[in-house]
């Protein structure tokens, strides 16, 4: 277990984004929660949402007076297949949960547990990778809190792996969901649900004019394989069979039959966590063959995901499973219109028609569809961007999300003084 590190960042420079009840919550949270402390525990510091919203809500939660720490566990590849088995099964992959997949996540999560110092009044676990450290955690430490954090859709599950995350709940405190139809099938500990923000003041987020010098280099766009003149379809993702690149690229060569200039760009992270990246990777390498206008990359800086955002004139996420998908807001916030599919957190930031499309799974004819009359129609464009960032603005920002935990922290640590 080790400390991530975070940036420090103040709730001041955020206030032109906090309402007033906001602000009203935030200062009673000053007081009520004074001297209480906090870890949010999960197993990657860099790559994909949950280590995106962890590094930006960590700081503020301390700028609040909550002592707050951001602990990464310590795993091995072996672990890591596991977890992603998991989540695949989670999200309704049909495979098989065996005795030694049990065993590695047993031993891991509980040496995770046992590894863990320091004093806490609440103990965030992220998803099922941490969540096997409760039953260790509540037996060494019956004082602390522990809270939940399940990022994923979880309505399709595998009957095997439900069972298999059920079994870990009974010390659980509360269990936060994205939606509420995600924890319908979960039991014993109480529920609320949290919906997912994205910072608007980190690299990935701001005005690329407010860029520091390094990053701004990142994020000119001239120093990418495309042509910036042309039209420019992007999907921001981890290589995930989940996040569907190969429908993705199906659906760009129908467009191509009806706009023969427009590129691809696909950029995938590659997170510690998750063992199946390189292999996607290879598949849709594969898949592109040797089309000059569909481009991979790979590991960009925060600034070229901006700039990229940006300069895309459709961001596409089309996921065949979603828990919520950051970069959909993060795409809305830049004015960018999203067509994205019709399953998990999506339809909760689009509304089709109004601030994007939105498509089934597996309707690649309709993906084309949206995404070709976004690039013939330069005012409908600016007009579902336009609406895209005032939804993000209501709904999905940083200070939002600071309140909800607020909220829950208030909520957890005064339950267990006076249950
Ligand atoms: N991301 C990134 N680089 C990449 C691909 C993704 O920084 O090459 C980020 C993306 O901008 C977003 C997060 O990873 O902030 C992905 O979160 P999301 O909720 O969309 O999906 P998840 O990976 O958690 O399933």
């Amino acid at each position: 277990m080790y400390n991530a590190p975070t940036e420090d960042k103040t709730l001041t420079a955020y206030d032109s984004y906090i309402d007033d009840q906001q602000r009203r919550a935030i200062h009673n949270a000053r007081d009520g929660l004074a001297g209480v402390r906090v870890a949010h525990v999960n197993s990657t510091a860099t790559g994909g949402g949950v280590a995106e919203i962890v590094s930006s809500l960590v700081p503020l939660l301390n700028d609040v007076g909550i002592e707050t720490d951001w602990l990464i566990m310590d795993a091995t590849d072996e672990f890591f297949d596991v977890t992603k088995a998991i989540h695949n099964g989670l999200q309704g992959d049909r495979r098989e949960f065996t005795d030694e997949m049990y065993e590695t996540y047993r031993s891991t999560t509980v040496e995770n547990a046992n590894g863990l110092d320091g004093s806490y009044d609440v103990i965030v676990l992220h998803d099922p990778q941490s969540l096997g450290m409760a039953p260790t955690l509540a037996e060494q430490r019956p004082e602390t809190a522990l809270v939940w954090r399940c990022h994923i859709d979880l309505t399709a599950a595998t009957p095997a792996f439900l069972d298999f995350v059920r079994s870990y709940l009974d010390p659980i405190d509360r269990a936060i969901f994205t939606l509420p139809e995600y924890g319908k099938e979960i039991t014993g500990p109480r529920k609320a649900v949290v919906h997912p923000a994205i910072d608007p003041l980190t690299e990935k987020n701001r005005p690329l004019d407010e860029l520091s010098d390094d990053a701004a280099e990142a994020a000119d766009l001239d120093r990418y394989p495309f042509d910036t003149d042309r039209p420019l379809v992007v999907q921001v993702s981890r290589f995930d069979p989940w996040k569907d690149p190969l429908g993705v690229i199906e659906a760009y060569r129908d467009v191509a039959g009806s706009i023969p200039d427009v590129q691809l760009v696909l950029v995938g992270a590659m997170p510690d966590d998750d063992p199946e990246g390189i292999v996607v990777y290879r598949e849709v390498e594969e898949a592109t063959g040797d089309d000059p206008d569909v481009h991979l990359l790979t590991n960009l800086p925060d600034a070229g995901i901006n700039a990229l955002q940006r300069g895309a004139d459709v961001v596409l996420q089309k996921s065949l499973r979603e828990g919520f998908a950051l970069t959909v807001s993060e795409a809305l916030w830049k004015g960018t219109p999203v067509v994205g599919t019709n399953v998990g957190g999506i339809p909760l930031q689009i509304e089709d028609g109004e601030n994007g499309y939105l498509v089934e799974p597996t309707d690649i004819s309709a993906t084309a569809d949206r995404i070709t009359r976004l690039l013939d129609d330069d005012a409908l464009k600016r007009r579902l961007g336009q609406r895209g960032r005032e939804t993000v603005r209501e709904r999905f920002l940083l200070p939002r999300l600071v309140v909800d935990y607020l909220g829950l922290l208030s909520d957890v640590s005064r339950s267990n003084v006076d249950p």
